[in-house]
């Protein structure tokens, strides 16, 4: 199915799909479940607009590549261009919204790649790979230090984080990414994920919300 950004009541967002900068490792204990060290800045990496599929009405997942897994994570709707080194007056601005999505790895492929120091994107930029639920306006969320993320899995909850842990807190790091990549209305910023990730099979059911906000429900075909 093709993306295309829209808020919760269903009104489009008229911006392009650009692309989804990541940050990996940006809780210290889902860090430590996959026995990698806290990085010293963050760690960042790209997804392509091709790999987002809307979270509603289903998504498929790779089969013959090992283990898919997944990660709820809070994307960040860009609205207004920003780089050098925005204020956080400028960043706070350019938000247009959130949304709980989920960035899917092929943990097995990425192992390899890790052991070899190659780039990630055969595991991180597949197609499919980064599942986006509909977003909330910006000003829906008082304090972006503070936005819970969950994710539900066949009636068990398997992810529960809090924006408040994040290494590198909402507005720094998109302060810091956009000194580094510029960011153009309808690129996504992934803030990186809570501890609880793990594999996803064919059927599984998945509520996926920020906390406080709609929810909202996907399926693995
Ligand atoms: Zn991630």
């Amino acid at each position: 199915m093709s993306y295309q950004h829209q808020y919760s009541d269903g009104t489009r967002i008229h911006f392009p799909m650009g692309k989804v900068v990541c940050v990996g490792r940006n809780y210290a204990e889902h860090a430590k479940e996959l026995n990698n060290p806290v990085p010293s800045e963050p760690l960042l990496f790209i997804k392509p607009g091709s790999c987002v599929v809307p979270l509603e009405g289903g998504f498929a997942i790779p089969q013959d590549r090992g283990a898919v897994h997944y990660e709820a994570e809070i994307a960040v709707l860009i609205g207004k261009p920003l780089s050098r080194k925005p204020s956080r007056e400028e960043v706070l601005d350019a938000i247009s919204g959130y949304a709980p999505a989920l960035d899917l790895t092929l943990r097995d492929v990425q192992a390899k790649l890790k052991e070899k120091g190659y780039p990630w994107e055969l595991a991180k930029a597949f197609d499919g790979a980064f599942v986006l639920a509909p977003f909330v306006p910006g000003d829906a969320i008082a304090d972006p230090a503070d936005i819970g993320i969950r994710l539900t899995i066949d009636g068990e909850v398997r992810q529960d984080g809090n924006s408040r842990d994040m290494l590198y807190p909402i507005v720094p790091l998109i302060q810091h990414i956009a000194g580094h990549f510029s960011l153009q209305a309808g690129d996504v910023v992934s803030t990186g994920t809570p501890a609880g990730v793990g594999p996803l099979r064919s059927g599984a059911e998945l509520v996926l919300e920020l906390v406080g906000q709609p929810r909202f429900h996907g399926r693995v075909l």
